[in-house]
C-alpha cells in the first residue's frame, strides 16, 4: 500500500497539523454541540478528505463519549463503525466525488436518501469532495437539505477552491479552513513513516523534502517513498534525492528548471527538458508543477505561506504562467511532447539572433489556428513571438528586493504584457481584428492620465486611429485603469 494510505491519520491525535487538532478538539468537545455541516477547504493533499473520516467515525464510533462511554472523543478504530468507515463499507457513510456528481438529478436523490434513517451507524455521514464543482441548481437544492437536516445527517464538504462556493451554503457551515503543513510539521509527519518503515535516512533529507513540497503531506510521503524505493534497504541520503530529480519528483525538477530561467540559461533548461523526456517524465504533469510552483511563488510576494522565495519579479510570475499555459494548451496536439515546453523556454529566455526576413512580418499576421496546428506553425508562430520581444525584449528577472523597492515611473515590459494581454481579451470581445492587430503594438510610456503605445507598422497605427477603434481601445483602457486615460500610437523604426 502507498505510504499516504497507509499512514495515513486515523485519529485527531494522529493529525499532523497542530492547529486542525485544536480546532476539531474544540469543534467536537461536546456531543450535544456537533455542528450539521462542515466546510473543510485549503490546498490539496492537505489532509481534508482524512479529516472527514475521523469526524465521521467520532459521530458513530461505539466506544467513545459519543456512545456514551467515557470522556474521549476520539474513535477507537476497533468498533464494527469505526472499522466499516475506515475500509469504505459503510453504509452509513457517504464519499461523493462532487466533479462527476455535480448535477440537480444526483442532489435531488441524495435529498430523497438524506431523510432515510441510517442503517447501522447513528448519523448518516455525506462527504462531498470537490463540491465547489456542483452546478448553480445542485448548490440551491443542496442549500433547502442544509438548511433543515434531519436530526441524524451530518454534511462535510471538501474543496480546494472555496471561492466557488455559494455564500449561502458557506454560511450555513462551520468553515475549517487547513492550511499546509509547517516544515516541522511535514518533517515530524515523515519522521512517523521512517519510525514504522524501519527506514534509515539522513534527517536533512527529510528537511529538504519538507522544503521542496512545500507543506503538502502527501507529496512528501509520496517523494519518500519513491526514496526509500530507490535506496534498496540502503541509507537514504541528499545525493540520492538529488539524483533522483528528473525521474520523479517533479517539484524538485521544476525548482531546478526555473532556476536556469532565472539565470536565462537557456541551452541548460533546454537540456533539462530533454534529460526528463528521455526518462519518459510526463510533460503535461512538469507543466502543472511549474504552473504550481509559480502560483506558491506570487502567493509569497504577497506574504502568503511559506518557502523560499526564488528570483523572480512578480511581473516575470504573471509573464511565465501565461507562457507555460499556452504551451499547456498546445501540449495535446504536439507529437513531440516535450516541444511546446521546449518552446516555452524561448519564450522566457529570448535569443538575441539576427531578424531574418520572413521574421519581419508583422505577429499579428500569424493567424490563431483554429484546428490542428503542425508543427511548423507552431515554430513559425514561435518565431513571431521573440520577434515581438527582440523589439521590445523582457528585462529578465530581478531580484525580489530591487523590484520592491525601486520605484520607477517607467512601465516595466513585463507589466505592459499583462496590461496588453488584458487589453487584447477586452478587444477581442468587440472586435476581434482590432485585437489582432494590438498584438504587434507594444505599451511604451505610461503616466498618470495617458498612455504611449507604439508600433513598427503604418498600417497598424491608422488601423487604431480610425474613430470607431480608437473608441473601443478608449472603453477598454477606461475598464482596466478604471478611468478615463489619453492615448497616442507612435510610429518607431
Ligand atoms: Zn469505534
Amino acid at each position: 500500500m502507498v505510504y499516504y494510505r497507509k499512514y495515513r491519520p486515523q485519529t485527531i491525535a494522529d493529525l499532523d497539523n497542530a492547529a486542525l487538532r485544536d480546532r476539531l478538539t474544540s469543534l467536537l468537545a461536546n456531543p450535544e454541540h456537533v455542528p450539521h455541516a462542515f466546510l473543510f477547504t485549503g490546498p490539496k493533499g492537505t489532509g481534508k478528505t482524512s479529516t472527514a473520516r475521523i469526524i465521521a467515525k467520532i459521530v458513530n464510533c461505539e466506544e467513545n463519549l459519543y456512545a456514551g462511554k467515557g470522556k474521549n472523543i476520539e474513535p477507537c478504530n476497533t468498533c464494527s463503525e469505526c472499522v466499516s468507515i475506515t475500509n469504505g463499507s459503510s453504509m452509513d457513510v457517504l464519499e461523493i466525488d462532487g466533479a462527476s456528481n455535480r448535477g440537480i438529478d444526483e442532489i435531488r436523490d441524495l435529498r430523497e436518501k438524506v431523510r432515510l434513517s441510517p442503517v447501522s451507524a447513528r448519523k448518516k455521514v455525506y462527504i462531498i469532495d470537490e463540491v465547489h464543482m456542483l452546478t448553480t441548481e445542485a448548490f440551491n437544492a443542496l442549500l433547502k437539505t442544509i438548511e433543515e437536516p434531519p436530526a441524524h445527517v451530518l454534511f462535510i464538504f471538501c474543496t480546494t477552491e472555496p471561492h466557488k462556493v455559494p455564500d449561502t451554503i458557506i454560511s450555513r457551515c462551520v468553515h475549517v479552513a487547513i492550511t499546509k503543513g509547517s516544515k516541522e510539521e511535514v518533517v515530524g509527519s515523515l519522521q512517523k513513516v521512517v519510525e514504522a518503515e524501519k527506514l534509515s535516512i539522513d534527517q536533512e533529507v527529510l528537511e529538504e523534502i519538507a522544503r521542496i513540497t512545500d507543506g503538502g503531506f502527501r507529496d512528501a510521503k509520496k517523494i519518500l517513498e519513491e526514496l526509500a524505493s530507490a535506496a534498496e534497504g540502503k541509507t537514504i541520503t541528499l545525493d540520492l534525492l538529488h539524483t533522483l530529480h528528473h525521474s520523479g519528483t517533479g517539484l524538485v525538477f521544476a525548482q531546478e528548471f526555473m532556476n536556469t530561467i532565472c539565470v536565462q540559461d537557456g541551452e541548460k533548461a533546454i537540456s533539462l527538458i530533454e534529460n526528463a523526456a528521455a526518462e519518459n517524465m510526463d510533460m503535461g504533469y512538469i507543466l502543472d508543477t511549474l504552473l504550481d510552483l509559480l502560483h506558491t511563488q506570487l502567493l509569497l510576494h504577497y506574504g502568503i505561506g511559506e518557502g523560499e522565495m526564488m528570483e523572480m519579479s512578480e511581473e516575470f510570475i504573471a509573464y511565465a504562467v501565461d507562457v507555460f499555459s499556452r504551451a499547456k494548451g498546445q501540449m495535446k496536439y504536439a507529437s513531440v511532447s516535450q516541444l511546446p515546453l521546449e518552446l516555452a523556454i524561448i519564450e522566457l529566455i529570448p535569443g538575441d539572433e539576427k531578424e531574418s526576413e520572413e521574421e519581419k512580418e508583422p505577429a499579428s499576421s500569424v493567424k490563431v489556428q483554429s484546428g490542428k496546428p503542425n508543427l511548423t506553425m507552431m515554430m513559425k508562430k514561435q518565431q513571431h513571438i521573440t520577434f515581438q520581444q527582440r523589439i521590445n525584449p523582457p528585462k529578465p528577472p530581478v531580484p525580489v528586493k530591487k523590484v520592491s523597492s525601486e520605484k520607477s515611473p517607467q512601465i516595466s515590459v513585463n507589466h505592459d504584457i499583462t496590461f496588453m494581454d488584458n487589453l487584447i481579451q477586452k478587444v477581442k470581445a468587440v472586435n476581434n481584428s482590432l485585437s489582432g492587430v494590438l498584438r504587434g503594438i507594444t505599451l511604451s510610456d505610461k503616466t498618470d492620465d495617458s498612455l504611449t503605445f507604439t508600433t513598427r507598422f503604418s498600417f497598424h497605427k491608422e488601423r487604431l486611429e480610425e474613430s470607431a477603434n480608437y473608441a473601443i481601445m478608449e472603453k477598454a483602457i477606461r475598464e482596466i485603469m478604471g478611468k478615463q486615460m489619453k492615448f497616442n500610437i507612435q510610429l518607431v523604426k
